[in-house]
């Protein structure tokens, strides 16, 4: 925005105002259906999305894939999802390596000694239960411990340090996750004994941000832990006084194996020769929240959106519903349909799994022939405050594989400007889930449904 005022100086106002309208018009603006508009202002009202969100998180509460409690969340959801009327509903099972966390702690031993907030990262190794001693070395970057020769690393507790940026649309994420994706391989190829990374987070609350990462080929795993942002910041301020920092590290875990699978359900549509709309989040959270944000409201836009059509009558394709499981520790769900539905042909991909903030951008990727249907959708959702963004791409971390193999999707982009507050935290519960916001959002994925299943036809079968 500061860019194009500095590139347009010297135009009068009334240009600026006359440039700033044509930008603002819609490039070629599709009437929209009644039906759209009815059943996106209606959705404006839902209580399903709110209801799924509190029953999942209450009667589940953390689920981590692989697990008791993730059988425990498809089990529930199977149920939630005949209640409410879907078809199909099914799972798919698959298996998988499950990691556990036990006891976890950290302190400074010298020359400050204080105890640290400290969370294990997903396949982090595991100590003995009186934990590890070693010196600590920081560095700022990633790109820092890269180029620090092995000498330095050998032996000691690695730190890393960063600064990732709070951003509306979680663009920080990808680049400042360095530390913690490829941070513990890098280390551990060094010769470190552990490393600790200050959390991939932008709160300032004592509350370690977990996730997954992996070790390399060939790489001995050693443990790997997420310093609380104040905690991290201590470290930083105790190894800037130029003493030898001694910390103990305990990171207990275990792994083995278990099952995990994908819930699925159906809006049978009216011509099921016609390939359906996959739309869905994912069901398993973190294991230490209840997975509020992250994903039990995703799964919950997505199948509201869905009961919303379905009360309304017949759509033309099918609507299908995916509760992904074991998304956090390595996208195995999505993985797992690509496997078992990869060949099949989907007339649109959509995903939550991005907090449950308002939705301000719609993305798509619909492909040059569907550009009326795409702008139509653009129409359909700019009441909503959604501005249209690009028509050659979409995302998805489930659906991210399909995408890749060239399906057609569409991406509503949701306010990340606070999801990494609480993203992958002890904080990620049902209270931070704010009910009207979560509202547009149902109101903004039934508009989606409506102009890309429908039209929808009354159900003989329903009376309403
Ligand atoms: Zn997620």
């Amino acid at each position: 925005m500061r860019d194009g005022v500095g590139y347009a100086t010297g135009m009068t106002h009334t240009v600026l105002t006359a440039l700033a309208l044509v930008l603002a018009a819609p490039a070629a603006a599709q009437t929209v259906p009644a039906q759209v508009e009815q059943l996106r202002d209606s959705a404006l009202h839902d209580e399903h999305a709110w209801d799924i969100t509190e029953g999942l998180t209450t009667e589940v509460g953390q689920r981590l894939a692989g697990t008791e409690a993730e059988a425990r969340a498809r089990a529930w959801a199977v149920a939630k999802l005949k209640a409410m009327g879907f078809a199909n509903v099914r799972v798919e099972s698959f298996d998988m390596p499950v990691w556990t966390r036990g006891a976890e702690s950290a302190e400074i031993v010298a020359p400050f000694p204080q105890k640290l907030v400290v969370a294990a990262l997903g396949n982090s190794a595991s100590t003995s239960p009186e934990g590890i001693t070693g010196q600590v070395v920081g560095f700022e970057t990633l790109a820092d411990l890269v180029a620090a020769p092995d000498a330095a690393v050998r032996g000691k507790i690695v730190f890393v340090s960063h600064a990732m940026p709070r951003t509306q649309d979680g663009s920080g994420y990808g680049y400042f996750g360095g530390p913690r994706r490829q941070g513990p391989g890098i280390a551990s190829k060094k010769g470190a004994i552990a490393i600790v990374i200050r959390s991939i987070g932008t709160d300032y609350h004592r509350n370690p941000h977990t996730g997954v990462m992996s070790f390399p080929e060939g790489v001995e795993p050693i443990p790997a832990g997420a310093l609380t942002l104040p905690d991290a910041e201590q470290l930083q301020r105790i190894l800037k006084r130029g003493r030898p920092v001694t910390m103990r590290l305990t990171l207990v875990s275990q792994t083995g194996h278990g099952q995990s699978g994908n819930v699925i359900a159906e809006v049978p549509g009216r011509d099921p020769s016609l390939p359906p709309v996959l739309v869905g989040g994912h069901l398993d959270s973190w294991d230490q929240g209840t997975g509020a944000i992250d994903d039990a409201t995703g799964v919950a836009i997505a199948t509201a959106a869905a009961k919303r059509i379905m009360d309304s009558g017949r759509p033309l394709r099918t609507i299908r519903i995916v509760w992904f499981g074991a998304e956090e520790v390595g996208l195995f769900g999505g993985e797992d349909y690509l496997k078992k539905h990869g060949s099949e042909p989907h007339y649109a991909l959509a995903e939550s799994d991005f907090g449950a903030g308002r939705i301000w951008r719609v993305n798509s990727n619909l492909g040059k022939a569907r550009e009326a249907e795409a702008k139509m959708l653009q129409s359909a959702l700019a009441p909503l405050g959604i501005v249209p963004g690009a028509l050659d791409k979409a995302e998805g971390s489930d659906i991210g594989p399909l995408l890749d193999a060239g399906m057609p999707g569409v991406g509503l982009s949701q306010d990340g400007t606070h999801y990494f507050d609480l993203h992958h935290t002890p904080d990620d519960t049902l209270d931070k889930v704010d009910p009207e916001e979560l509202r547009q959002n149902v109101a903004a994925w039934t508009a989606m449904l409506a102009v890309l299943a429908g039209p929808i036809e009354p159900d003989p079968k329903r009376p309403r």
